[in-house]
């Protein structure tokens, strides 16, 4: 089966714009892109589509080409103190010369739409809507007792993901670029996550017939997209995310959700503030 990320990331979406328009939630997201990445610019355009689909304002900062580290700080920080803005999502990569990681530990925990920062109050947007797409095609306590690899151990989606998978019961190997025998784990998973950004790393003679493999590479090769898994020759024996088409729409999904998330969590505190 190919398990289609676009049927699953449809239902967060309607599920969240109902849920903003039944509560008249005023919400708004920040995007903070440097404007010179091609890649990135897709990407911020997909999560702004998402948001006005939901009936979310959106606002695309696009920095100067001559910023400093010390200006996108100082464009955090008014984005911190914004009371119309709910969330904020500085769109990687950067370029070279910016200090990326002391950027994102900047940005307000209440407002980390990716979860990317070490006080975050939810799990990254990728891990979390893989989970939503396992819940959907295989149920919701399908993980428990299961065989899990995960390939990559990245901050944003590997490490992560093993963490979450781990909360759900299952029993978990996280693979990376020093495992010297990825087969002898993956030939015993039940499902694979593979997260490490080369194209076709997982082929056919590695996996057990009849497991489930979540691919979340994106390589852009001769203009064409794959993953990070052999989809062609795998798919008549697993079940398979495409690439295009699998997480990447559940990522965008997962993040316009969890600026309403923010948003409850923000209402809370601050009744739980009023009540003390
Ligand atoms: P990363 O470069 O930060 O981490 C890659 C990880 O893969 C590392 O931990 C490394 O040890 C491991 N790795 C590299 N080569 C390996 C090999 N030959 N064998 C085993 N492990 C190996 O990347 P990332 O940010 O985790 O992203 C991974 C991929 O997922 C990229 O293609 C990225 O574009 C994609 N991605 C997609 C989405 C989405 O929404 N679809 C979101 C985030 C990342």
């Amino acid at each position: 089966m190919i398990l289609q990320g676009k049927p699953v990331a449809d239902a967060v979406l309607e599920r969240t714009r109902a849920y903003i328009q039944q509560n008249n939630l005023k919400l708004k997201l920040a995007i903070i892109t440097s404007g010179t990445d091609p890649a990135s610019a897709i990407y911020a355009r997909n999560k702004m589509n998402a948001c006005a689909s939901c009936g979310i304002d959106h606002e695309l900062i696009s920095m100067p080409e001559s910023s400093t580290t010390k200006d996108y700080a100082k464009m955090i920080a008014h984005l911190n103190n914004d009371p119309k803005t709910t969330g904020i999502i500085l769109q990687l990569p950067l370029p070279s010369f910016i200090n990326e990681k002391q950027l994102i530990e900047l940005i307000a925990p209440e407002k980390d739409v990716d979860g990317f920062t070490k006080k975050a109050k939810f799990p990254p947007c990728t891990p979390a809507g893989i989970l939503t797409i396992l819940d959907y095609y295989k149920g919701k306590n399908w993980l428990e007792g299961k065989n899990a690899v995960v390939i990559g151990r990245s901050s944003i989606v590997g490490s992560p993901m093993a963490t979450l998978l781990t909360s759900r019961n299952a029993t978990v190997t996280l693979c990376h670029s020093k495992t010297p025998d990825m087969t002898y784990y993956t030939k015993n998973a039940d499902v694979i996550v593979v997260a490490t950004g080369k194209a076709k790393l997982l082929k056919k003679e590695m996996v057990k017939e009849g497991s489930t493999i979540i691919d979340v590479g994106i390589n852009r090769i001769d203009g064409k997209l794959y993953g990070d898994a052999d989809f062609e020759n795998l798919q008549d024996i697993c079940d398979i995310t495409p690439v295009p088409g699998g997480v990447g729409p559940m990522t965008v999904a997962t993040l316009v959700a969890r600026i309403v998330m923010l948003d409850k969590e923000v209402k809370k505190q601050k009744s739980q503030e009023k009540t003390m």
